[in-house]
């Protein structure tokens, strides 16, 4: 039996996943990265990849838009785009992305949520569920007693760092709603390639709402986790990306401060 100490209504609960049999897709299985966190934490919100071309590489995953135009979240094969003004839409083909990463989820591994699952009850979950070193796509369908979002808002030039945008993202609260996180962990060596950690983006049943998903509540609910092996990222090649200094500290500090 796995062995899972938690606080809380989970420590009551032993989860039971079922083990799924992923298809035989040979592209799923990787993850797939157009840029850095560390580009974005640079100020460098202009990308030359098209969410067309990403959608050839995943079907699910998250990320941004040109100019930091809102927060992308995507599932099913459909990607949206979170504006700050809090209107979403779908993402046409011809829009493009500074940031984004996507892939073709095939869970191995699902589970019906306790009931009344907290962030920190769910990332221990996860965290029990998964390997620390590898990438893990994560999909969360269910109804929220609470989730708080926030949304990057569309900069102009000259571009401030991230840390200096994300103190104007608009923050956003829904109570009682249903909806789906979608989103990746990532092991501590990605931090600054990516997000360590847990990195979750939701959006409202309705798909008209949503954000970065800051804190939830998930009032009940069913996981799907998807082992990851394979990990690509296409760096970009505009002056922007290549005149850039990351010889630079406080990698973690402002990964946090803007993606917390
Ligand atoms: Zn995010």
């Amino acid at each position: 039996m796995s062995e899972i100490t938690l606080e809380g209504s989970l420590a009551l609960v032993k989860p039971a996943w079922h083990h799924l049999t992923p298809g035989s897709d040979h592209a799923a299985g990787e993850l797939y990265q157009t840029s850095l966190i560390s580009a974005l934490l640079e100020g460098i919100y202009e990308g030359d990849v098209t969410y067309g071309e990403l959608r050839k590489h995943g079907d699910f995953g998250l990320g941004t838009f040109n100019q930091l135009d809102g927060e992308m979240v995507g599932f099913d094969g459909t990607f949206y785009q979170i504006r700050s003004d809090g209107s979403a839409r779908r993402v046409t083909p011809d829009q493009k992305t500074p940031f984004a990463v996507v892939t073709f989820f095939e869970p191995d591994k699902e589970l019906e949520l306790p009931q009344g699952v907290n962030q920190e009850e769910l990332q221990s979950l996860i965290e029990a569920a998964t390997d620390a070193n590898l990438f893990t796509a994560i999909k969360i369908d269910g109804i929220f007693a609470e989730v708080d979002t926030r949304t990057v808002q569309q900069q102009k030039k000259p571009y401030p760092p991230l840390t200096d945008a994300a103190k104007h993202q608009a923050v956003k609260t829904f109570r009682d709603v249903q909806g789906t996180l979608a989103g990746f962990r990532s092991p501590p060596y990605a931090q600054g390639i990516g997000v360590a950690g847990l990195h979750l983006h939701f959006i409202r049943e309705d798909k008209q709402a949503g954000g970065h998903a800051l804190n939830y509540r998930i009032r009940s609910g069913r996981i799907q986790l998807a082992a990851l092996h394979g990990f690509h990222v296409e760096l970009p090649t505009s002056a922007a990306f290549l005149k850039a200094n990351f010889e630079q500290s406080g990698l973690d500090d402002k990964i946090k401060a803007s993606e917390g």
